[in-house]
């Protein structure tokens, strides 16, 4: 791990979602690079395996800050220039978001849209929503038929394949050399950088796995089903409101759908429970009948790593130790903002687009 006549060395922990484009990130940029990941390259330990992967600013300014927002609208069109850079294609669609509901629920949609309309006021940049009628619920997804008197669409919001992304960034680490070391749990004092035959720099990247180091960090589990239905045909993810179940349905390719996801919060890292399963299915057989016949290929829960406000923060435990966490159910939607204001302070060593961005910056040193 020395530095002679070459890069920067640098470690990173955890190889979920941000550890994952970090260390390719920086891999690329010449650093020589050596991950250390808790389990095996399959990612079974990371929320980013089960997620939904929505990259949906405006959908989730509903609840969530301003800041996160921008964040999103950064990222979204980052992520076609980080995926162009890959070798293995990655599933990304531009198709813009759906929201639907239930007659009964129709004054929990008007608050919806209130939320969102004053989004617009705060960040005029994302493009505006869209009313839609039973006829502009049928256009956009003819297999709905007549089912929706109303619906609002949020144009220009995207999602993407997790499970490519993750198999992709995999394969260019492989083929880019990096040190991985599966099954190999770290922590950021196991390292001094800087220090003779130290790393120049750590980053931690482990999620919840980080709470022993960072304890205001807290799971928020959630459970997801992902399903194939062949006789269901969604263009783009939609949202049900509901005030019980507002669930998602997420069309990756082939007709396989991923519909999630409750929202505990515990850092209860068990099965998903009967009650959750038999609510996301039935909110989505609700959403549309084609879902009786689907096919259960996997039932799923994870834990959300979360900061006390749900806002991700950096967090600096040493001058060249740093901590990327809080990325809660936004991890996707804005990752590619994180990375940029972290490849900037190594590389630069300033903070003008975290700032920018309002990504909070934290001493811990
Ligand atoms: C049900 C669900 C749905 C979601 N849907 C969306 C969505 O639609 N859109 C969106 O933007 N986000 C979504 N998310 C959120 C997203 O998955 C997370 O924000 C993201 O995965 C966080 O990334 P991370 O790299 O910070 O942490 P993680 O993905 O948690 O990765 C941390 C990694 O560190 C490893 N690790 C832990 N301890 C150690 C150790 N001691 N040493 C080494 N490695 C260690 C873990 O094994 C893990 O691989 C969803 C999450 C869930 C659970």
């Amino acid at each position: 791990m020395t530095s002679v006549n070459k890069g920067p060395s640098s470690v990173v922990l955890g190889a979920g979602l941000m550890g994952r484009l970090l260390a390719w990130q920086l891999t690329r940029a010449g650093h020589r690079v050596t991950v250390h990941e808790a389990g095996g390259d399959d990612a079974q330990g990371s929320p980013a395996r089960i997620a939904a992967a929505m990259l949906a600013p405006l959908a989730e300014s509903a609840i969530t800050e301003p800041s996160v927002v921008e964040m999103g609208r950064y990222a979204l069109p980052r992520w076609p220039a980080l995926l162009a850079q890959l070798a293995q294609p990655v599933f990304f669609q531009q198709e813009g978001t759906l929201i639907l509901w239930h007659r009964q629920d129709a004054a929990e949609a008007q608050r919806f849209a209130v939320l969102l309309r004053a989004t617009h006021e705060k960040v005029p940049a994302l493009p505006k929503l869209q009313p839609l009628d039973s006829a502009g619920v049928r256009a956009l997804e003819p297999t709905l038929e007549n089912r929706y008197a109303q619906g609002l669409y949020l144009p220009g919001e995207g999602q993407l394949d997790n499970r490519q992304l993750l198999a992709a960034l995999l394969h260019e680490l492989q083929v880019l050399q990096v040190d991985l070391h599966w099954n190999s749990p770290r922590a950021p004092q196991d390292f001094a950088p800087g220090a003779q035959g130290q790393p120049d720099w750590v980053f931690d990247c482990r999620g919840l796995g980080a709470q022993t180091q960072w304890p205001q960090l807290r799971g928020i589990r959630g459970e997801v089903a992902r399903i194939h239905a062949p006789d269901v045909t969604l263009t783009r993810p939609t949202r049900l409101i509901h005030p019980r179940y507002p669930i998602y349905i997420a069309p990756k390719q082939d007709h396989v759908f991923v519909i999630g996801a409750t929202e505990i919060e515990s850092n209860d890292l068990s099965p998903p429970s009967v009650r959750s399963t038999l609510e996301l299915l039935s909110a989505a057989y609700a959403v549309h009948p084609g879902f009786a016949e689907a096919r259960i290929l996997e039932i799923a829960s994870q834990c959300r790593p979360t900061l006390p406000d749900n806002l991700p923060a950096l967090r600096r435990l040493g001058p060249r130790t740093l901590q990327i966490n809080g990325l809660y159910r936004h991890g996707f939607m804005i990752a590619p903002a994180v990375l940029d204001a972290v490849l900037e302070l190594v590389h630069e060593q300033t903070n003008t687009l975290a700032r920018r961005l309002e990504l909070r910056m934290e001493d811990a040193s």
